[in-house]
C-alpha cells in the first residue's frame, strides 16, 4: 500500500497528490470518472473545470491574485499547469478548458511516486488519507463523511452576500441590537415606505440564475432565498427578515418602516452579511437591486450570495486549521481538501488541497502538520472556515481576510489598488519568511 492516499483528483486532490508525492512518500490516487459520473463533469480528466475556464484575476492587487502567487511560491503543480495553458482573458487567467486538465492528468500521472486508480472509494481508508471530492462527492462517501462528521452535510445551499464593512455608508445605517438586548451588534439599513415597495418590486423581477437539474423542495423552509419570501407576498419580508421592530433609529428615535440587517462576519469585524438575505439572483443582479438598499449604494460585495448543490463539512467544528479531522472527531490521520472543506472556488479548493497534501506527507513522515500565517491569503482562507462561529458558509479569497491598510495615512486618502497592493507584498514577505525559516511550524 502507499504512504499517503487522495480521494478525487478534482483541482484539490491532484494538487494535494503532487505534493505529497513531492515530499518523497507514494501516493494512490483515486478518481471515479469515467466509472462513476458526476452530474456536471463531462470528461475522464483531472482538474476539469465544471463551470467558468477562468481562474481569477491575475493582479496582486486581487484577493484571488494574492492567492495565486501564494501558491506559485509553494510551488503549486496547478498552477503551473494553469500558466502553460493559459488564454488570452484580460486580467484574469483564463485556461484552455481541454487543455489545461489535459496536462494536469498527463503531469500528475506520470510522477513516479503517484499511482493512479480509477475507482469509486466507497469507505474511508485507515491510513494518511486526504478527501476531497468536491461539492458532487458520490452517494456512498457523502454517507460515510455524514457519518463522520455526525450532521447533514447541506445540499442545495444558499448563501447571503457578504460585504466590506468600509464601504457601508455610515451616515445612513445604525448600528444597534434588537430591543437595545446585549452590545449593538448589527449593522442597520432603514427604508421608509417607498423605499420598501420599490425594493420588494426589484426582487420580485431580478433575473435567477439557472440551475443545473435544480430541485426547489431539497430548499430548506428556514433558508428560502430572499426573492422567493417576497414573492409570497408584498409584506411577508417586512414582516420576516426585514422586520424593524425594536430597532429604531437613533436620528429619528422611531422605527422605520422596514430594516436591512447586517451581522459580522468575521473575527475582526471587516466583513458583514446580509441577514436573511441568501440569493439565486444573478450576480449583476445582485449587485443593481441590494445596491438600492439605503446605505448600501457604494456595497462593495466580498462575496456574492450562491445556491448550488453543495457537500461540505462544518469545518469549523471538525477540522483543525491544518486540515486535519480533530482528534476529538476521529483519531485516524484523516485530512480533508477543496471544496468540500467549506472554500468555494478553483483557486481556493486548490490552496486547500495543497495544504492538506503536505500535512498528509508530513504526518505520514510521522511529523506534526503545519499551519500557515494567518497573514497570508491561505492562511487566512484555513483559518477562517475552522474558527468560524456558527453556520460555515462557503467563501472565497477576499481582502476582509488579511490585515487591512488605513484608508487615510498623513491626512492623505489610499487609493484601493494602492491599499490591496500593500496588503498583498505583507502577506507575501510573512509567506517567505515562513517558507525560508521555520518551515516545520508545528500546529499546536
Ligand atoms: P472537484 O474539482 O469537483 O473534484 C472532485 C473529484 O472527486 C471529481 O473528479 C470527482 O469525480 C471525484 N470523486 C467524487 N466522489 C468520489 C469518490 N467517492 N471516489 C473517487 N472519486 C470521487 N468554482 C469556480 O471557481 N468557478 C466556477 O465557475 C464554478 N462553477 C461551479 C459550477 C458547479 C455546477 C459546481 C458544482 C461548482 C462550481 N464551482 C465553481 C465550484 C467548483 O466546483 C470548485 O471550486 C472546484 O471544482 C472544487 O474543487 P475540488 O477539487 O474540491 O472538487
Amino acid at each position: 500500500t502507499a504512504d499517503v492516499t487522495v480521494i478525487g483528483a478534482g483541482l484539490a486532490g491532484s494538487e494535494a497528490a503532487w505534493q505529497a508525492a513531492e515530499a518523497g512518500l507514494s501516493v494512490r490516487l483515486f478518481e471515479m470518472r469515467p466509472v462513476r459520473k458526476t452530474p456536471a463533469h463531462r470528461t475522464h480528466d483531472f482538474a476539469e473545470l465544471v463551470c467558468s475556464n477562468s481562474l481569477g484575476g491575475r493582479a496582486l492587487e486581487t484577493a484571488s491574485g494574492l492567492l495565486k502567487e501564494e501558491l506559485r511560491r509553494m510551488g503549486s503543480v496547478i498552477l503551473r499547469c494553469a500558466e502553460r495553458t493559459a488564454v488570452p482573458a484580460g486580467g484574469a487567467l483564463g485556461v484552455g478548458r481541454e487543455e489545461f486538465p489535459r496536462l494536469v492528468t498527463e503531469t500528475v500521472s506520470a510522477h513516479p511516486r503517484v499511482e493512479v486508480v480509477r475507482e469509486e472509494v466507497t469507505e474511508l481508508p485507515d491510513g494518511p488519507t486526504v478527501v476531497a471530492t468536491g461539492p458532487l462527492t458520490s452517494e456512498a462517501l457523502h454517507r460515510r463523511v455524514e457519518e463522520l462528521s455526525g450532521e447533514n452535510l447541506y445540499f442545495y445551499d444558499a448563501a447571503s452576500p457578504i460585504i466590506h464593512r468600509d464601504s457601508i455608508d455610515g451616515s445612513v445605517a445604525y448600528l444597534a441590537s434588537r430591543w437595545g438586548k446585549g452590545e449593538a451588534s448589527y449593522i442597520n439599513c432603514p427604508m421608509d415606505r417607498e423605499e420598501y415597495y420599490a425594493f420588494v418590486e426589484e426582487l420580485r423581477s431580478a433575473e435567477l440564475s439557472p440551475i443545473k437539474d435544480f430541485e426547489e423542495d431539497l430548499y430548506f423552509e428556514g433558508c428560502l432565498p430572499v426573492e422567493t419570501i417576497a414573492r409570497r407576498g408584498v409584506d411577508t419580508l417586512r414582516f420576516g427578515p426585514m422586520r424593524p421592530v425594536g430597532l429604531p433609529d437613533p436620528r429619528t428615535g422611531r422605527e422605520p418602516f422596514a430594516v436591512v440587517q447586517l451581522r459580522q462576519d468575521d473575527a475582526e469585524g471587516r466583513l458583514f452579511n446580509i441577514v436573511g438575505f441568501q440569493t439565486r439572483l444573478k450576480w449583476g443582479e445582485q449587485r443593481r437591486v441590494f445596491r438600492t438598499i439605503p446605505g448600501l449604494q457604494n456595497a462593495d460585495f466580498a462575496r456574492m450570495g450562491v445556491m448550488h448543490r453543495n457537500t461540505y463539512v462544518p469545518a469549523n467544528r471538525m477540522l483543525d486549521a491544518t486540515m486535519k479531522v480533530r482528534d476529538s472527531v476521529t483519531t485516524a490521520p484523516l485530512f480533508f481538501a477543496g471544496q468540500l472543506t467549506g472554500v468555494e472556488g478553483y483557486v481556493e479548493s486548490t490552496a486547500m488541497g495543497l495544504l492538506a497534501g503536505t500535512n498528509a506527507a508530513r504526518t505520514a513522515r510521522g511529523e506534526s502538520p503545519v499551519t500557515l500565517p494567518k497573514e497570508t491569503m491561505t492562511g487566512a482562507l484555513a483559518d477562517y472556515i475552522t474558527t468560524k462561529e456558527g453556520t460555515l458558509q462557503p467563501i472565497n479569497s477576499n481582502w476582509g481576510l488579511v490585515p487591512s491598510v488605513p484608508k487615510k495615512e498623513n491626512g492623505r486618502r489610499v487609493p484601493k489598488a494602492e491599499r490591496r497592493l500593500r496588503q498583498a507584498e505583507a502577506a507575501l514577505r510573512v509567506l517567505d519568511a515562513f517558507l525560508d525559516g521555520e518551515k516545520v511550524r508545528a500546529a499546536v
